[in-house]
């Protein structure tokens, strides 16, 4: 969701400057290039703000999954110490929303795509560029993502044709 006149904060969860605005006086809509889409209210962004969460990757991935179900999430009070709580799913899994999230990203088979943005380390449950890299790696090892010698700087990698 695209916020108009909204400000920049950090996100309460993985501290990336992101859109914010307020939806009533106690309700705020978030849009963090990390986590995605969320709505908090004052009191939970109040306690997170006081946590200092040092990793984010399992609510990053959790909201991103949501976000791609057409669900933006609400944090409040009643469940942000359950967000807390969220583990990653299991690691071949995360590869797999990787993979999944370059496809969506990527219409054309040969268009190339930025490694490791904040979505693609926020879908992947990842804590951040390094651990995400960790998975384009075992991407890059199975074939699933190359880069392409065609193309210069770091933002050459494509998703290969099938059969190449
Ligand atoms: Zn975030």
């Amino acid at each position: 969701m695209a916020l108009q006149n909204t400000v920049k904060r950090p996100c309460p969860f993985c501290s990336q400057f992101s859109s914010f605005e307020h939806v009533t006086e106690q309700l705020t809509q978030w849009s963090c290039p990390r986590c995605g889409d969320y709505q908090m209210t004052g009191t939970a962004e109040a306690s997170l703000y006081h946590l200092m969460i040092s990793n984010a990757g399992p609510i990053s991935g959790r909201i991103r999954a949501l976000n791609s179900q057409g669900i933006t999430p609400s944090v409040s009070s009643e469940n942000y110490e359950a967000m807390l709580r969220l583990v990653a799913p299991p690691f071949s899994q995360r590869a797999e929303i990787y993979l999944r999230t370059v496809v969506a990203l990527c219409p054309r088979l040969d268009q190339d795509f930025v490694p490791n943005s904040d979505l693609l380390i926020g879908a992947s449950y990842s804590r951040d560029n390094a651990e995400a890299s960790v998975i384009l790696e075992y991407l890059e090892q199975k074939g699933f993502i190359r880069t392409d010698p065609l193309l210069d700087g770091e933002d050459n990698y494509v998703v290969p044709h099938l059969g190449e």
